[in-house]
C-alpha cells in the first residue's frame, strides 16, 4: 500500500468544524476565564456536549471505538484505523482555541483512559456508558501525591479489602487532579462522574501492588480540599483530594485484584494509560504553539512583513528565518504525534514513540510560544493579546503526564533496554 501524507477525510472534516468552535466559542472567552480563575464555562460545556452528541461522539477519551477509522467500520474494512489520530487532531484543534477550555470539554479524559487501559471489558462497559448520557459528565485520574509524582510507584494511598463487606477501604491524599472538581462534586448541570484513584493493595509488593479504583462522584469520605491557583490553563480545575475511609465495591478495582509476586502488572496499567495519552498531550501543546505562530504571522503581515518562502536562507531576514524554523519545529513535532497515534491505532507497542512525541512537543511548544512573545516585544507581553497567555498555558504540556526529563528517561530506557531500576 502506498504511503500517504494527506490527512484522511474524517480528520480534515473535524479540523474544519473545530476551527469554527475555536474561533467562535473559545477565543472570545479565553481572556475572561483566564482572569476569572475557577469559574466554570457552562455555555461552552453545554454547547460542546450537544455538539458531540449530535455528531455521534460522546467523549474525546480513548474508547473501544478509538481504533476505528472514523467511517464506522472499526478498521476491519477497506480503510485503515485512525481512532487515536482523529482524537489527536481534535485535541490539537481545540487547544488551538484554548488549552484550558479544552480541559473543560465534557467526557472521560484521563479517568476514562485509565478505565480503558486497566479495566476488564465489563468494567469498560459499566463505567464508560455514562458519557453518552443527557447531561455532560466528567471523569479524572488521581495518581500524583506529595511524595509521588515523577516516581509514581512511590504512592502511599492505601486500599484494604474489608472481607466482611467485600468493599475496598481507601485512605490517602492526591494532588493536582485535572477536572477533579467537575468529576466528583455534584453540580445540577452535570451527570454523575467518577475519579480513578491509584492506590497500593500491598505496600511490600512495590509496583506490583498498585491498582486503580473507580470512585463514583459523591462517595462519602472523599473531599475536594482545594483548587490550585495556576500559571496557565486557569479555567481548568486542578484539585487536591483527600480520601478518608472511602468505601468502594469490590469490582471497582480495575482489572485483577491478585498481587502477582514480582510482577508489575498494576504499574503497567498506569503506564499503558500514558502510552495512549502522552501523544495526545503532545498534540494539545502543538495546538497552542500553532495559535501563537499564526498570530505572530498575522501581526507581521499587518506590519508589511511577509515570509518569503522559497528564497535562499541567506537572502531572508532574521525574523523570516525564525518563523520558518518554528514552522519546521512544529511540523516535525506533529509528525511524531502522528507516528505515535498511528502505532496506537494499529495496536503496536508505542511507549518509545509516545514519550518521544511528548518530549519533542514539550520543547517545541515552550520555545515557540516564548519566541513569539519575544518577537512581538511589548505586544507579546501585553494582556491586550493572547500571546502572553499562550506562553503561560503552553508550559504545562511539558510538565503533566511525565515531565520532559522523565519522558527522556523513558526514551533512553526503551532504546538501551534498561529497566526503571537500572536507569533512573
Ligand atoms: C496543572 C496540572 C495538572 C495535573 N493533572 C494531573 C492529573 O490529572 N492527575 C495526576 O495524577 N497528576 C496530575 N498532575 C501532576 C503531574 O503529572 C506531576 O506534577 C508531574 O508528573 C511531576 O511530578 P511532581 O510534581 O511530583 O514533580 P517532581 O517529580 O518532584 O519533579 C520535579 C522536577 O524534578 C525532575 N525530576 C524528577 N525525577 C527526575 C529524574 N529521575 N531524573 C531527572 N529529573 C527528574 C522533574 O522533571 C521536575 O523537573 C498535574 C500537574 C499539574 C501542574
Amino acid at each position: 500500500m502506498p504511503i500517504e501524507f494527506e490527512a484522511p477525510k474524517p480528520i480534515i472534516q473535524t479540523q474544519f468544524m473545530l476551527k469554527t468552535v475555536a474561533d467562535e466559542m473559545m477565543r472570545p472567552r479565553s481572556r475572561y476565564f483566564d482572569e476569572h480563575e475557577h469559574e466554570i464555562p457552562w455555555d461552552y460545556i453545554e454547547f460542546m456536549h450537544m455538539a458531540m452528541k449530535a455528531s455521534g461522539g460522546s467523549s474525546l477519551a480513548p474508547q473501544e471505538e478509538s481504533s476505528s477509522n472514523g467511517r464506522g467500520d472499526k478498521g476491519e474494512g477497506k480503510y485503515p484505523p485512525i481512532g487515536y489520530q482523529l482524537i489527536a487532531a481534535q485535541i490539537e484543534s481545540l487547544s488551538y482555541g484554548d488549552l484550558g477550555m479544552y480541559h473543560c470539554l465534557p467526557g472521560g479524559a484521563l479517568g476514562a483512559a485509565a478505565v480503558h487501559a486497566a479495566g476488564t471489558p465489563e468494567q469498560k462497559e459499566k463505567f464508560l456508558a455514562r458519557f453518552k448520557d443527557e447531561k455532560p459528565t466528567f471523569a479524572a485520574m488521581c495518581i500524583t501525591e506529595a511524595g509521588a509524582g515523577s516516581d509514581n510507584s512511590a504512592i502511599r494511598t492505601r486500599a484494604i479489602l474489608d472481607e466482611k463487606t467485600n468493599e475496598w477501604v481507601i485512605n490517602g491524599e492526591k494532588i493536582f487532579v485535572t477536572g477533579g472538581d467537575k468529576s466528583f462534586s455534584e453540580y445540577e448541570k452535570l451527570g454523575k462522574g467518577f475519579i480513578v484513584v491509584w492506590a497500593t493493595i500491598d505496600p511490600a509488593a512495590g509496583r506490583a501492588g498498585m491498582r486503580a479504583f473507580v470512585i463514583e462522584g459523591g462517595t462519602p469520605g472523599v473531599n475536594i480540599v482545594r483548587l490550585e491557583h495556576k500559571l496557565g490553563i486557569r479555567v481548568s480545575d486542578t484539585a487536591a483530594i483527600s480520601l478518608v475511609d472511602v468505601r468502594v465495591p469490590y469490582d471497582h478495582l480495575l482489572g485483577s485484584p491478585v498481587v502477582v509476586e514480582r510482577s508489575t502488572s498494576g504499574f503497567k496499567g498506569a503506564m499503558a494509560t500514558f502510552d495512549a495519552t502522552r501523544p495526545l498531550v503532545a498534540a494539545s501543546g502543538i495546538g497552542v504553539a500553532r495559535a501563537a505562530l499564526e498570530f505572530l504571522k498575522e501581526k507581521l503581515a499587518e506590519n508589511g512583513v511577509q515570509i518569503r518562502y522559497g528564497l535562499p536562507r541567506q537572502k531572508l531576514s532574521n525574523i523570516e528565518r525564525e518563523v520558518i524554523d518554528m514552522e519546521i519545529m512544529l511540523k516535525s513535532a506533529w509528525l511524531m504525534v502522528i507516528k505515535a497515534t498511528w502505532m496506537a491505532d494499529n495496536k503496536k507497542p508505542n511507549a518509545l514513540e509516545a514519550s518521544m512525541s511528548k518530549v519533542k512537543s514539550g520543547d517545541v511548544t515552550t520555545k515557540i510560544t516564548q519566541k513569539v512573545v519575544e518577537i512581538l516585544g511589548p505586544l507579546g507581553y501585553s494582556r491586550e493579546f493572547l500571546a502572553e497567555k499562550w506562553m503561560r498555558d503552553a508550559k504545562i504540556t511539558d510538565i503533566y503526564e511525565g515531565t520532559g526529563q522523565i519522558n527522556r528517561l523513558v526514551v533512553a530506557r526503551q532504546i538501551l533496554s534498561y529497566s526503571g531500576s537500572e536507569l533512573r
